[in-house]
């Protein structure tokens, strides 16, 4: 009989595993994060991974990268609704912020976390599957929320040890100042309407301000050229944009004015910004928000001011690496159990579980065959796992009612002890090695 060889299946293109190697960094950086959410107060909001289509086409504007070619639409195939996995965080959020009425006692402030998707083509920095961490503040309308969202940015580079992250902000100003840019910049393109690609055509009918979006290299000096909308803001929107500034200023925060930050997202207003690096190549943003005042009243709910920013955890995770911030791999485990099967199992076993109530995390050893291991194939286990101490029970130990106590990474001494008595055995050999 000829076997057949059973094909192995992969996973999604550009979407990535997380695997045990790198599982620390990611705790490491969720910690910081929610000590950080904690610090300025901001509460935690989850909504779920798939929305109906319609919140992402409101919520992020129909002439977006990310509405037009970017988003994992489809039907469901038993009930016909148009579905969605979600691109990014806020119009989900702010879909549920209205239907729970979650303003309804005033502003809130908002975190969130998960993984987004986006249909883009994988390469460093970008994945189909990738996560993002992001804080909304709602319904507030002043300078000082734009400048708290900017501190808890900066706040968190300094906390991850993140070298080089430059922070780039612009003023989008109110609707009627981006109507008179507007009308210039069409003006500027249609004089110029030779120079324009295939993507700026479409986008000059119908959102001629993504043009200024582009990444076409040549387009840049056309782009350069345009009438820049900072020059068309009104006394109000000024004086926004200056009290955010002077506010950094105060906290010593640099920023550098990118007139040419226009976001990707549709719904913006006012405060725009992004935190970029040069060490992470071509994906080299990795944050970005600002001010969506319009957002709310458009998907629907009571109009509120709103703000807030999103990050791209693969990317600050990479730029952790390359500036050697990553904390180190902590061990497996603080005692590991090793025992011959049998009687001296279940000891081990009932001393594992004893250990664990008192708060030691113990590993206890589990023969691959099902019945048992020489110590010594467990000993380099027990070495690898990093645990400060091994329990060793042997067939010898147990008739004798012991145990014996290792030290594996200080003086290596071993010594018998009471099997009742491991566990005191072991929290005084762990507090004194700690002091
Ligand atoms: P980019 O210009 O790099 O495509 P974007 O403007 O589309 O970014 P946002 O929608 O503002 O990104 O998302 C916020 C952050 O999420 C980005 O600054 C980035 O760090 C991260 N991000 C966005 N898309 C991806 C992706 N495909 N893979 C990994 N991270 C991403
Ligand atoms: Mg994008």
């Amino acid at each position: 009989m000829t076997e057949k060889k059973i094909q192995k299946i992969n996973g999604v293109r550009g979407m990535n595993d997380l695997l045990p190697a790198d599982a620390a960094q990611w705790t490491h950086l969720e910690h910081v994060l929610r000590d950080l959410t904690r610090a300025y107060g901001y509460e935690f909001l989850r909504t779920p991974i798939v929305e109906a289509t319609a919140v992402f086409q409101r919520g992020i504007g129909e002439v977006t990268d990310i509405v037009e070619k970017e988003m994992y639409s489809f039907e469901d195939r038993l009930n016909g609704e148009q579905l969605t996995l979600r691109p990014e965080g806020t119009a989900a959020l702010v879909r549920s912020v209205i239907e729970n009425n979650l303003l309804y006692e005033g502003p809130k402030r908002l975190w969130y976390t998960g993984p987004m998707f986006r249909h883009e083509r994988p390469q460093r920095g970008r994945y189909r599957q990738f996560h993002q961490f992001g804080i909304e503040a709602l319904g507030f309308a002043g300078p000082d929320i734009d400048a708290e969202i900017i501190l808890m940015g900066q706040r968190l580079w300094d906390e991850l040890g993140l070298k080089g992250v430059r922070l780039e902000m612009n003023s989008l100003g109110q609707a009627d100042e981006r109507a008179q840019h507007r009308a210039a910049l069409v003006t500027y393109f249609e004089q110029n309407a030779s120079q324009l690609d295939e993507d700026s055509e479409r986008r000059l009918l119908i959102n001629p301000l993504r043009i200024l979006d582009s990444k076409n290299p040549a387009m840049q000096e056309l782009i350069e050229g345009a009438p820049k909308l900072l020059d068309f803001l009104g006394e109000e929107s000024l004086a926004h944009f200056n009290a955010v500034q002077d506010l950094l200023k105060a906290n010593n925060i640099p920023c550098k004015i990118n007139p040419r930050l226009v976001r990707g997202l549709d719904y913006y207003n006012l405060t725009v910004f992004e935190w970029v690096t040069e060490e992470l190549g071509a994906q080299g943003t990795i944050a970005g928000g600002g001010r969506y005042d319009p957002l709310i009243e458009r998907m629907g709910g009571k109009a509120a001011p709103a703000c807030g920013w999103a990050m791209g955890m693969e990317r600050v995770l990479e730029l952790m690496k390359v500036s050697k911030s990553l904390p180190e791999a902590a061990p497996l485990c603080d005692v590991f159990v090793l025992h011959q099967g049998g009687e001296t199992l279940t000891a081990g076993m009932i001393i594992a579980e004893r250990l664990r109530s008192a708060g030691i995390d113990t590993v206890l050893f589990c023969p691959p065959d099902g019945h048992s291991a020489s110590f010594k194939s467990q000993m380099k286990k027990a070495d690898a796992s990093g645990a400060a101490y091994a329990v060793i029970i042997g067939l010898d130990e147990l008739v004798k009612n012991e145990a014996q106590l290792k030290d594996l990474r200080g003086t290596g001494e071993q010594r018998a002890v009471p099997l009742e008595g491991v566990l005191e055995a072991v929290i005084d050999a762990l507090v004194g090695s700690s002091e």
